[in-house]
């Protein structure tokens, strides 16, 4: 075992936190406020290797192993607390890596260029009205094979990227029923790659988030939505597993910008606390706030390196390991379980240090608090679903209340 980075990582690191802090960091209350990512940026981390970080270079990808995908992950939450531009990052890196992987190589010529580029966004679009964590009861939207072509009907809800797709074109992987038999279980749903701009069918909405406000979320509504053959993504009746092996990667991920949003409004805190004096002291010399400390960066230490671990579970399966989709989805679970409410209590306490600042725009604690609890909400899957899967890992599925 070694817990030492590579020169690689090392270096990759610091490539990333000097981009992120000089062109990010400044600009995330301009970003909360107007409600965008500037185009700049976005072409900032084109040019790094920052969109579709794990895509083939074939397509314009970085090529990336996952270790050094989650080292930019965690340094971009660290400079965007409000998590708008990793939502954009990770959503990119992981559904973008399930695309090159199962996509046609017909639409990854024409898709994907684009999207490491950044003229171009790609998403995931699997919740729907009735329900996001039980996909297989929930999921109405239907595909159905006429010739050449696959007619699509239903809606989707709560879907990152809406508008940035139809500004700049894209698609988003979208999973539909493809086998109406009830029997069929998992084995009843397809992916496809569907773009929102320009598809003749798709009715928009827009939701006005609570936080991550860079990045909006919205939902389309289907109505007889046509798409060619090669829109296929993946096996026909496989697309259920396809999301689950896309959810992984992206849990990961989730899990470094977490910890990095956690680090540095941590930081921000420490700062603060040596700073101010109340009763004659400094914050940081009473136990009271101390001790506090002490105990969140226990915390965080320990879900970095459940982070990491999780990452470098994804190498060892997608690289010469023989690790089980099994291992994979336990990683990012506990990943995902323990990073956005570790870094939510982290973000909770210093708003306690920073008093009454805390409760104003002029403290970007707030923009912290409001991006990372949709990751305890639900994006990517719930707190509930992630000790789901724990308990189906520990137990066995023949003690969940239904068979997963
Ligand atoms: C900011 C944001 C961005 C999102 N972006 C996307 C996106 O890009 N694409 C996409 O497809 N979806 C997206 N989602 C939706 C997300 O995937 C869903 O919110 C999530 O899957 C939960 O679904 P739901 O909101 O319908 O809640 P529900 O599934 O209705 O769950 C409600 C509550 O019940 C709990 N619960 C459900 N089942 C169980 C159980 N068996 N045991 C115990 N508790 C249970 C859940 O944990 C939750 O607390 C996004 C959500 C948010 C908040």
């Amino acid at each position: 075992m070694d817990f030492s980075w590579t020169e690689e990582q090392r270096l990759w690191r610091q490539t990333v936190r000097d981009f992120a802090q000089k062109e990010i960091a400044p600009r995330v209350r301009e970003i909360d406020t107007e409600e965008r990512i500037p185009p700049e940026i976005i072409k900032g981390m084109a040019e790094l290797g920052l969109l579709g970080p794990v895509c083939s270079e074939e397509y314009g990808g970085a090529g990336m192993d996952w270790t050094l995908a989650t080292i930019a992950a965690e340094e971009l939450g660290r400079a965007d607390i409000s998590l708008a531009i990793p939502v954009l990052y990770l959503v990119e890196a992981a559904w973008g890596f399930i695309f090159d992987r199962y996509g046609t190589p017909e639409l990854k010529a024409q898709i994907l260029p684009k999207v490491t580029a950044g003229e171009a966004f790609l998403g995931i679009a699997t919740t729907e009205p009735e329900g996001g964590s039980d996909i297989l009861g929930a999921c109405r939207t239907k595909a159905e094979r006429q010739g050449d072509e696959w007619v699509i009907n239903g809606e989707k809800v709560y879907i990152s990227g809406v508008r940035e797709s139809l500004n700049m074109g894209g698609i988003h992987l979208l999973l539909a029923r493809t086998n109406p038999d009830p029997a069929a279980g998992h084995r009843a749903f397809t992916f496809f790659a569907l773009p929102l701009r320009g598809t003749p069918g798709i009715t928009p909405t827009f939701f006005q988030d609570m936080g991550r406000m860079g990045i909006s979320t919205g939902g389309f509504a289907m109505e007889d939505v046509r798409l060619p053959a090669s829109h296929q993504v993946g096996d026909l009746n496989r697309g259920f597993y396809h999301a689950m092996e896309g959810f992984s990667a992206a849990r990961v991920l989730i899990g470094a910008t977490c910890v990095g949003a956690a680090e540095a409004v941590l930081e921000m805190g420490m700062e603060h606390i040596k700073q101010r004096r109340a009763f004659g002291r400094p914050l940081a010399s009473y136990e009271g706030i101390s001790f506090p400390l002490a105990n969140h960066y226990a915390n965080l230490e320990s879900t970095r390196l459940l982070v990491y671990k999780a990452a470098w579970i994804m190498d060892q399966k997608y690289g010469p390991g023989t690790h089980t989709h099994q291992d994979i989805a336990l990683a990012a679970a506990l990943a995902k379980l323990r990073a956005p409410q570790i870094g939510f209590e982290i973000m909770n306490e210093v708003a306690d240090w920073f008093g009454a600042m805390a409760y104003t725009k002029e403290c970007p604690v707030e923009m912290g608090i409001r991006g990372i609890r949709s990751y305890s909400i639900g994006a990517e899957g719930t707190m509930n679903i992630m000790r789901l899967i724990i308990a189906r890992e520990l137990l066995g599925p023949e003690f969940l209340p239904y068979r997963q």
